[in-house]
């Protein structure tokens, strides 16, 4: 990661968070002409963006956030020839299996909601199943697939994307915390990054699984918890399929250098902090609802976010440089339940090579859908955070739509129930999709 050559004064628009979000977000902008900058702490999509599954997925979505993925997936269609550049998208289907007569049911009554947003799914079975997936010992009573849900390569997707937005104009400025913003009559007036100050009237915190901790030294509350998602890569194998499947025990997508992306089925894993007690009640019925899948420790992580300070200095180094890249362990029980699952399910890829192992934090709100809305207690500041598992194919779709929210203009995309003042205002949480 390549500490900035020279630094903006002043910016349209600043961006905390080179993920996907912060980057489509800054793509949309300098194509309106907008002077935008992104500021990264540590290297372009070295968190969340980078470390997921890739799918791009509409299948069995919140229909609160259909409108924003069906826009996704026309950006991600044409995402590679509009910026010139290669992201690994491939639209090759997604398909969930069902192993038992229930989980059909539950996934069939889904293609209803398909049906109202004009997205293709159906049910399918037998010979049709067997040759998508080929080889599996499961016997699944079939299953749901989205034909116009895709992959891509998340090591390509959101670099590829800040690329393109620095070819447009904006500045993309990696190694490059944000500390904290200062005002003027209670307005945003600038960013204070470790590299110094850049003036502007509008900042967006796309910062991910920091982004609460950023919004608390501001008197901002946001809910957010994180869950650890360990996830492996073969070396070059048989092709089984060509996109995405889901099973309770095993998801596989298959990659453009022709290994597989695996994780297991169904674990969650919580690493308990300070913020399960600060936020655990109200994600009360999100935990009910993964109970069974739910896998909580204590260690680490807890220590670590105890002492973390809630408040610090602009003109010192802050949390933010000291952890330039949240890298966390894969969990090695995890990796275990991947490879048995995976020689259970494909025999034909036992003898396959683990070749690669990793973990990202994915972060989360009480009611798993994202916060994209503007703080009315500090003018001028934004928040897009909060995807979930679901960030990585909605992104440039959430880009699109938050670039709209910034320069006041309708992207067509509603944002309305992705509003902050939902946890506060006793709104009854409605969770409609998982992690
Ligand atoms: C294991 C795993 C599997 C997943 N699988 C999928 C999937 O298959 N499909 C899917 O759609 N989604 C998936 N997701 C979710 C998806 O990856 C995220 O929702 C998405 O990447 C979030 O993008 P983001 O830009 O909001 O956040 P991030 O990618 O986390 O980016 C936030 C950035 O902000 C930076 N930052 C934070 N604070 C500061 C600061 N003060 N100054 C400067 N920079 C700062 C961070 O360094 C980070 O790079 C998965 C996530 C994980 C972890």
């Amino acid at each position: 990661m390549r500490p900035p050559a020279s630094m903006p004064r002043e910016a349209d628009i600043v961006i905390i968070g080179g993920g996907i979000v912060g980057v489509s977000t800054a793509l949309f902008l300098a194509e309106q002409g907008i002077d935008v900058a992104v500021c990264e702490k540590g290297h372009i999509a070295g968190e969340q963006s980078s470390r997921n599954w890739g799918w791009v997925r509409q299948q069995l979505r919140d229909t609160r956030e259909m409108p924003m993925i069906v826009e996704s997936l026309r950006i991600w269609r044409t995402l590679a020839r509009d910026i010139g550049e290669d992201v690994g998208f491939h639209e090759q289907g997604i398909m969930i299996a069902a192993r038992t007569d229930k989980e059909a049911q539950q996934y069939i009554n889904w293609i209803k909601t398909s049906d109202e947003y004009g997205v293709e799914t159906r049910f399918i079975e037998g010979a049709e199943l067997a040759a998508q997936v080929r080889g599996s010992t499961v016997r699944w009573k079939g299953a749901l697939y989205t034909p116009s849900d895709g992959r891509a390569e998340p090591h390509k997707a959101a670099p590829a994307i800040a690329r393109a937005a620095g070819r447009k104009g904006a500045s993309i400025l990696t190694a490059c915390a944000v500390r904290g913003l200062e005002t003027e009559g209670g307005r945003v007036s600038a960013v204070v990054t470790e590299h110094g100050r850049i003036k502007t009237s509008t900042v967006l915190c796309a910062a991910g699984a920091w982004t609460s901790m950023f919004c608390r030294s501001l008197d901002v509350t946001v809910p957010q918890l994180k869950v650890r998602g360990t996830v492996a890569r073969t070396a070059p194998a048989e092709n089984v399929l060509d996109g995405n499947l889901y099973d309770s025990a095993i998801a596989l997508r298959r990659r453009d250098d022709g290994g597989y992306t695996l994780a297991h089925g169904t674990i969650l894993d919580h690493p308990i902090t300070p913020s399960t007690f600060r936020f655990g009640f109200k994600y009360l019925p999100a935990l009910m609802m993964e109970i069974n899948n739910l896998r909580i420790s204590i260690g680490r992580e807890f220590v670590e976010e105890w002492n973390m300070p809630r408040t610090w200095a602009l003109d010192a180094e802050s949390p933010f440089e000291k952890t330039r890249v949240l890298n966390p362990a894969p969990s090695k029980s995890v990796l275990k339940g991947i490879r048995n699952n995976l020689d259970k399910v494909f025999p034909q890829l036992a003898s396959v090579e683990i070749v690669e192992s990793w973990a990202g934090m994915v972060e989360t709100t009480p009611d798993v859908i994202p916060v994209i809305d503007r703080i009315d207690s500090i003018p001028g500041f934004y928040i897009a955070t909060g995807f979930s598992g679901h960030g990585f194919g909605i992104g440039p779709g959430a880009g699109k739509a938050i670039a709209g929210m910034l320069t006041g203009t309708d992207s067509g995309i509603p944002l309305d129930e992705f509003r902050l003042s939902r946890f506060f205002d006793g709104t009854r949480l409605e969770l409609q999709s998982s992690v």
